[in-house]
């Protein structure tokens, strides 16, 4: 009999996932035990699966083929679980083709409070992403408008806003501004960089700050909640949008659930932070399947720019 060698990768809330770059591929990790040799048998015929072809779906347990799962913007064709999705793959399932002109994208954190171990996370990190940091920003087309757009990755240390997330989507939100252009950030951040401390809590006034100018001019600002977002990021650009979307399945808050539970000895509802709970109770307004989230936003921004000049400039 055939064996057959799987090799398993598990999504969900790890920090790393395979992207269209892919990242350093970890040590094996057999799913299967192999078939044990028999003293003196023959040897038997092997069939050997490359690494990384398929990968098991968290929710449910389905083993997919990656090149499906790719071609299926990494959503589960069985059960629509949404696992990450690199930064540079999100673009390129939004924007037209050979249009996002990116900013700063040399743009690098240095350790300046000398944490230790930080410069090495932002390297390894660095190496996983090819990113210098957890965020690309850029102009583009989506549909027939300009938007600038801003997208996290959460691979980078854990999508976190140190003071280089901050400036560049401060330069974006700036330029969108100049250009009389709406804003779409695409968010996915466990909060406020530790290791920049008081650097990284400034970043939420400042782009704040940068949103409300550009509200000043009259445009619009989307901002689209997806895998988790937490912490300063959530507390600053994320839930400022004119429009506040998430994906589905997307966790959403200020402190998790543990913090809560633990603090005020409480029992949390079912689906706390989810981003269906959150639409429930009014703290976003739609929830867009990832496969949908192109078409809507073309949607929003023809009838958040109609009349107005938001998105026609060049
Ligand atoms: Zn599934």
């Amino acid at each position: 009999m055939d064996t057959t060698t799987f090799t398993k990768k598990s999504f969900g809330v790890e920090t790393v996932e395979p992207g269209l770059t892919p990242p350093p591929i970890p040590p094996a990790e057999t799913a299967f035990a192999k078939k044990p040799k028999l003293a003196g048998g023959k040897k038997s015929k092997k069939r050997d699966i490359p690494e990384g072809l398929w990968t098991k779906c968290p929710r449910c347990s389905a083993m997919i083929f990656d090149k499906e799962l790719d071609e299926n913007l990494k959503v589960c064709p069985k059960c629509t679980f949404h696992f990450p999705i690199r930064a540079r793959e999100r673009i390129h399932s939004l924007v037209e083709t050979c249009t996002f002109e990116e900013m700063d994208a040399e743009m690098s954190s240095v350790n300046i409070l000398k944490f230790a171990s930080y410069e090495a996370k932002l390297e390894r990190d660095g190496r996983a992403t090819l990113l210098k940091d957890a965020v690309v920003t850029g102009l583009c087309k989506i549909g027939e408008k300009r938007a600038a757009l801003g997208v996290m990755e959460f691979g980078f240390m854990g999508g976190s806003m140190g003071a280089v997330v901050g400036e560049k989507l401060t330069r974006l939100i700036e330029r969108a501004t100049e250009k009389e252009l709406p804003v779409v950030i695409i968010s996915a951040s466990g909060g406020a960089r530790m290791q920049e401390g008081a650097f990284s809590l400034m970043q939420m006034a400042k782009t704040s700050a940068a949103l409300a100018y550009h509200a000043q001019r009259f445009l619009p600002y989307i901002s689209v909640l997806t895998q988790s977002d937490y912490g300063g990021v959530m507390a600053s650009y994320a839930s400022l949008g004119d429009l506040i979307v998430a994906e589905p399945g997307a966790l959403i808050g200020f402190a998790g659930p543990r913090v809560i539970k633990d603090t005020t000895q409480a029992e949390l509802p079912p689906g706390f932070q989810t981003a269906e709970f959150l639409l429930e109770h009014g703290l976003i307004d739609a929830i867009i399947p990832r496969k949908e989230m192109k078409s809507q936003l073309i949607e929003y921004l023809d009838f958040l720019t109609a009349g107005g000049k938001a998105g026609t400039a060049s």
